[in-house]
């Protein structure tokens, strides 16, 4: 967008000089932020800080420093040689009257043999003045092209949701430690560590949400890093959180926590105690109550089990008792038979071949029908229901609901031996 305001005229203008800061970027964020990865079979470690191959025999408990280039690496068992890491990176700046939040995407490529390749670019500036007033700067982002293209000018200020494309927004996964935020901005708890939500979504929230600056001001960037897709939890627990900070109980990991929190509450413990909220290892608490819940779950599933084959057990009888006088009944014209279901097996049989819902809805519960099966040798054609007090047909059906070529000449035949219905109604 061409700048027009006389805001965004000034916004140009001031971003046009800005310091050129890529390589400060990548010289911090490969040491603080990309991860050192070395992959390890059983006969190397491959470093991807530097490329070159060493002995397994250098790992200790999953780490070990690379004889060549002395990076301390996290070793991970893979047969991989290349591996690409990408993540957006940010630095605060003050830049005249204006808070400005540079956002930048880094790409870094490793492969067995080189060093890593990076590639970093500035995708986005966010402008904010004092007054709240802002503007931003900020590549292209359009569906049809993966990533970013264009030029870093003004573009429209829409924030949308979370990750959607078109939203001018930017979650930076890091702050340079040299990051300058205006004073009323630290007051809210915000500096080079903010963690879990964008600058933007920080200082928007921050004053209707006095919860998040809590956990702001007290660096709970446990909790922080789940803001978006775990807030309405950090408001249903927050008297269980406060006994956290209280604490200074740590959360290794948010969401496996708040699981635990929601066991707790089905097992009616006291959410206040800290002995149950903040439990010294979390995994062996949260594992334990998943495997009694497991327990539990498994438990009521028997019983509801046991309780449905008792409730069969009685439908079969009152079923045999009800119906046992139409189980000598054929109807037949030579080449189509028409029998009654004889039993809850038959039902559960008939359902299955003609996949419909015969048994699963119970016809066998139905006191006023007659649920007969019209086969041509082995052969299920169609089932069908009988009124027993008007004595007419309510519905003959084939394979999954449809009718069959011998619809007509089914219901011919049960309508024309009726009276064979009848008397054995009245005997
Ligand atoms: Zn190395």
């Amino acid at each position: 967008m061409r700048p027009r305001t006389k805001l965004q005229l000034r916004v140009t203008n001031l971003s046009s000089h800005l310091p050129n800061i890529e390589s400060l970027m990548i010289d911090w964020a490969k040491n603080e932020c990309l991860k050192h990865i070395g992959y390890a079979t059983k006969s190397r470690i491959i470093c991807m800080e530097c490329g070159q191959r060493f002995a397994p025999e250098l790992v200790k408990r999953k780490r070990a420093v690379c004889p060549h280039c002395d990076t301390s690496l996290k070793i991970e068992q893979s047969r991989k040689r290349i591996n690409k890491q990408t993540m957006f990176i940010g630095k605060a700046e003050i830049c005249e009257e204006f808070q400005v939040i540079r956002c930048f995407e880094l790409y870094a490529y490793y492969r067995e043999g080189r060093e890593p390749h990076y590639f970093i670019q500035e995708v986005l500036q966010h402008w904010i003045k004092d007054d709240g007033k802002r503007e931003v700067m900020a590549l292209a982002r359009n569906t049809g092209c993966s990533g970013w293209c264009g030029n870093l000018e003004i573009r429209n200020k829409t924030v949308g949701s979370y990750y959607s494309i078109g939203d001018n927004d930017v979650y930076c996964d890091k702050y340079h430690p040299d990051s300058v935020f205006k004073p009323q901005y630290t007051r809210m708890g915000i500096d080079y560590r903010l963690h879990g939500l964008s600058f933007l979504d920080a200082i928007n929230a921050i004053p209707v949400n006095p919860k998040l600056e809590t956990l702001l001001k007290a660096k709970r960037y446990d909790l922080l890093s789940h803001w978006y897709s775990l807030r309405y939890k950090v408001s249903s627990y927050w008297p269980s959180i406060k006994i956290c900070l209280r604490n200074k109980y740590k959360i290794k990991d948010a969401s496996m926590w708040f699981d635990y929190l929601d066991l707790l509450t089905r097992y009616h413990k006291d959410l206040h105690n800290a002995y149950y909220v903040c439990p010294t290892n979390l995994k062996r608490a949260h594992d334990l109550y998943v495997a009694k819940k497991k327990r539990d779950d498994e438990k009521a599933r028997k019983a509801r089990d046991m309780q449905r084959l008792l409730e069969l057990k009685k439908y079969a009888e009152d079923y045999i008792k009800e119906k046992s006088k139409f189980f000598d009944l054929k109807l037949s014209d030579g080449k189509i038979v028409v029998i009654p279901l004889k039993s809850l097996e038959e039902f559960k049989k008939e359902g299955e071949i003609m996949h419909h819902c015969v048994f699963s809805n119970e016809y066998f519960k139905k006191k006023d029908s007659l649920i007969l099966s019209a086969r041509i040798g082995k052969k299920h054609i169609e089932t069908v229901e009988v009124n027993l007090k008007t004595l007419s047909i309510v519905q003959s059906r084939g394979v999954c609901n449809k009718n069959t070529e011998y619809h007509e000449r089914i219901i011919g035949l049960v309508t024309k031996n009726m009276n064979l219905i009848r008397q054995k109604l009245t005997a």
